[in-house]
């Protein structure tokens, strides 16, 4: 977005990180994540490029909500047909404030929101984050019946373990 204000920057220097470099958004703030022994010049070059690259990933995000409506429409087709309508979301998006969760679901408005953390998973696990939340249009709960419709996609239990190795991985306790 054009004039957009410049984000909140929180450096984090990392004693074991060599080389690489990453960021992600935290709410209104960036995180970059540097090797301890960057010179406060190579700081200030990689926070500009990283803050870029976040820029044209999130562009790359705001493109692919319909990617990820036909996604779902595939799910629901394949996992919950019988359901018909109370399955179909109003809205399916990604959203970038929501690091606590892999996705949500507003039962009452039919609205789904994925993690942009979830992007850069492979597709399998993209697959289950949606069924999940596509099942939660038809049981709000965390109940038997609910894990019954999940355990439909054949890798859910994969996709649930990996979910962990991902969030353990980050550091970041995330739910579902
Ligand atoms: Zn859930």
């Amino acid at each position: 977005m054009a004039g957009a204000r410049k984000p909140v920057v929180e450096v984090r220097r990392s004693q074991r990180r060599r080389r690489t470099v990453s960021a992600y958004r935290d709410g209104e703030r960036v995180v970059v994540l540097i090797p301890d022994q960057f010179s406060r010049a190579e700081e200030s070059e990689w926070v500009d490029r990283m803050l870029a690259r976040l820029a044209a990933r999130e562009g790359r995000l705001a493109r692919s909500d319909a990617e990820l409506l036909a996604r779902a429409t595939r799910l629901i087709k394949l996992y919950l047909a019988e359901h018909g309508t109370q399955a179909v979301p109003t809205s399916v998006r990604w959203v970038t404030n929501q690091n606590g969760r892999w996705g949500s679901c507003t039962p009452d408005d039919g609205t789904i929101r994925i993690s942009h953390r979830v992007q850069g998973l492979p597709d399998w696990v993209i697959d289950y984050v949606l069924l999940h939340e596509l099942a939660h249009l038809i049981v709000p709960s965390h109940n038997a019946r609910f894990w019954a419709l999940v355990a439909r996609y054949p890798k859910s239990e994969r996709a649930r373990g990996y979910l962990e190795g991902v969030a353990a991985a980050s550091g970041t306790p995330l739910t579902d």
